[in-house]
């Protein structure tokens, strides 16, 4: 039993869990005489109990304070028996002397098909499920993909192994082996001028891993004795789900408790022509042929990082920007992506929405017409391909939440939970892309799944610590973030308060090709009332993700300036640039790189 160390309305909340987590509990003082009658009576009837002593845990009193507020009742022992207040030793007893107290041990025993059903076998509901398998518990996991308007399917794992993070980083990976190409050249390798990149080649080989990646998963749920099925899963009532699989064949299942984690799916804007011929990252990833000439919308992660990919392997590649490059980013660093991108060759439509796409030929690539509305004017663009990146919906839409009673945001589909995942409905949660409020990358949802079963199930009290989450965003040139935007700092501290150390930098790598010295650049947010701690975190160069990382963890251990001052870097790394930073936006002093 853990210690409870929580103060006010989280004792309730830490009351609440022992509750709900135990079918018998009762709050007790180890040297109580009432207490240990209690204890007896269970004990010599073979009841299992948990009893939580309230004199050997650090904040007891405050604890049976909360307990009373919660139970009306100031003594202990306090009994619950399924959850319900039972009361002290006079009312135990007096249950058992009135042969009350067995039959409400039995009720609700084995009512239930499954301790937890975890609707969505993405990220967030494989790292729960596994986890509370491996606790024992009995787990269903019903994952489904529907088709994409064009009919595109994938198989175990959610967006990110099938059609997210692992095909885009493998695709991003392809272009940046282009780049290698023509580096080393310069470097002495006799490559022909002439090198061709062939996307079946590439999508057979990305297919091929994800397809391993399907089955490792299918396996991991067997070692853990979760059980899978590949079927669509809908809210029948609070505890009943029902299940449809591929060939229409219907079940039911009840759960003690539920995991809602069914992730986001593309959204496609309302006009003519796009779900008829535009296709999103959804189906690019599997695509039967190359794109070819490529009109990307939306200037997001999603939108930039597969435009990025697309030139990198040589294709004639735009975007069409409705307003800003990534929004929610530090917009300083957000324009040096673009700049580099339109560096190597992109094009940017900007202030520009589409309004209608329109085939003009069939094929793989066929060819389309597009047009859009830039500043009142039509703007038309001829093609192959046109990729939509305009955001994603949460798919809560046929799932019923109203059946189960859960409470969602009718706009965006998301469900609303507090800081432990759990919904209005306290025995169903949701985690990841779905729930409301919280960062859509999957080692959140990882972090959020696991978590969640351990304190269900494992005892612990540990929740997921949404704040200073590092990201990257896996642009031509990478840019990766920790905290706070420029921007941001200043709305929460004040231009006064925050001093932004900033440098530009250049790659060892990139002085032998000739790149331009200035591309990369760092910069960190300091707050001056906080002892210049760093609060927030920015890189735009190679392996940006992997920088980031370090730094991240150091930022979740209150890093300062001072600290990294006195970090000695190592030498020649493009991360070392962190450490030797002296020169203040404020100062005005130009932050470019002459010299190693
Ligand atoms: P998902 O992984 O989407 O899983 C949900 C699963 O539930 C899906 O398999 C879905 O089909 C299934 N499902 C839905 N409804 C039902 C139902 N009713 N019954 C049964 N099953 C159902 N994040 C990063 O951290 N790094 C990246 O580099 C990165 N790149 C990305 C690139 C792209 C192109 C995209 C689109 C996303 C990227 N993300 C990235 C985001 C990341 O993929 C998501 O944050 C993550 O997958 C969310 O996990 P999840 O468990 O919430 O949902
Ligand atoms: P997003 O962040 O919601 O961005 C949507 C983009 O589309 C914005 O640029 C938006 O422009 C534009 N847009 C919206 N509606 C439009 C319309 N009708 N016409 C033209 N443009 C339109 O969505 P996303 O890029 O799909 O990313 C979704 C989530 O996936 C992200 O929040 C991220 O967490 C996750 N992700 C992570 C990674 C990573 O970690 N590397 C990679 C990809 C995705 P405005 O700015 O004008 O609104």
């Amino acid at each position: 039993m853990p210690p409870v160390t929580a103060n006010g309305a989280d004792l309730k909340a830490a009351i609440q869990k022992y509750i709900a987590d135990n079918k018998v509990m009762v709050f007790s003082k180890s040297y109580c005489p009432f207490c240990k009658k209690v204890k007896d009576l269970f004990n010599s009837l073979s009841v299992t109990y948990t009893a939580l002593e309230l004199d050997q845990i650090e904040n007891g009193g405050d604890l049976q304070n909360a307990l009373h507020e919660l139970s009306g009742q100031k003594t202990v022992p306090n009994v619950y028996i399924n959850q319900a207040h039972v009361g002290g030793c006079d009312d135990t007893l007096k249950l058992h002397t009135d042969a009350k107290l067995l039959p409400m041990l039995s009720e609700n025993t084995q009512t239930y098909d499954y301790d937890l059903i975890v609707i969505g076998g993405g990220s967030g509901g494989l790292a729960a499920s596994k986890e509370a398998g491996k606790l024992g518990k009995k787990v269903l996991v019903c994952d489904f993909v529907k088709p994409s308007p064009i009919g595109t399917t994938w198989g175990l794992g959610g967006t990110c192994v099938n059609v997210g993070c692992i095909p885009k980083k493998l695709m991003h990976q392809a272009a940046l082996l282009g780049h290698a190409v023509d580096d080393s050249r310069k470097f002495g390798w006799e490559v022909p001028e002439a090198v061709k990149h062939n996307w079946n080649t590439m999508k057979e080989a990305i297919q091929s891993y994800i397809g391993s990646l399907n089955w490792g998963y299918r396996v991991a749920l067997r070692d853990k004795d979760v059980k899978y099925e590949n079927a669509y899963a809908e809210f029948v009532d609070p505890h009943t789900i029902k299940t449809v699989n591929r060939r229409g064949k219907e079940n039911t299942a009840t759960a003690e408790r539920f995991l809602v984690a069914v992730g986001m799916r593309p959204r496609y804007p309302d006009i003519p022509g796009a779900k008829e011929y535009g296709i999103t990252s959804d189906d690019l990833f599997s695509l039967p042929y190359c794109p070819g000439k490529t009109l990307v919308v939306g200037a997001s992660y999603v939108a930039l990082e597969c435009a990025g990919f697309l030139r990198g392997i040589g294709l004639d590649t735009t975007v069409m920007v409705r307003s800003i490059l990534l929004r929610g980013f530090d917009q300083q660093m957000a324009e040096k992506v673009g700049a580099y991108m339109e560096k190597g060759g992109m094009k940017f439509i900007r202030g520009c929405v589409p309004t209608k796409v329109e085939r003009l030929e069939e094929g793989q690539p066929g060819k389309l017409r597009v047009t859009g509305m830039q500043d009142g004017k039509e703007v038309v663009w001829e093609g192959n391909t046109i990729l939509f990146g305009i955001g994603r919906d949460a798919v809560t839409e046929g799932i019923h939440l109203e059946k189960a009673g859960v409470q969602f945001n009718t706009k965006n589909g998301k469900i609303y939970g507090n800081d432990e995942e759990q919904t209005n409905q306290p025995h169903i949660y949701a985690i990841g892309d779905v729930l409301e409020g919280k960062l859509e990358l999957t080692p959140v949802a990882i972090q959020a799944g696991k978590l969640l079963a351990q304190r269900l199930y494992g005892g612990s009290q540990a929740k997921t610590d949404y704040v200073n989450v590092p990201t990257t965003v896996f642009t031509p040139l990478e840019y990766g973030a920790c905290g706070l935007s420029e921007e941001d700092a200043i709305a929460k501290y004040g231009e006064d308060n925050i001093e932004v150390y900033h440098s530009n930098f250049q790659p060892l790598e990139w002085t032998v090709p000739g790149y331009d010295p200035n591309d990369c650049y760092a910069k960190i947010i300091c707050n001056r009332q906080d002892n210049e701690r760093v609060v927030g975190f920015h890189v735009l160069g190679p392996n940006a993700g992997e920088i980031t990382q370090g730094y991240g963890a150091a930022m979740k251990c209150g890093m300062t300036k001072a600290q990294l001052d006195t970090t000695i870097g190592i030498h020649p790394t493009n991360a070392e640039i962190f450490t030797t930073m002296d020169i203040t936006k404020g100062s005005g002093e130009d932050p470019t790189k002459t010299g190693c």
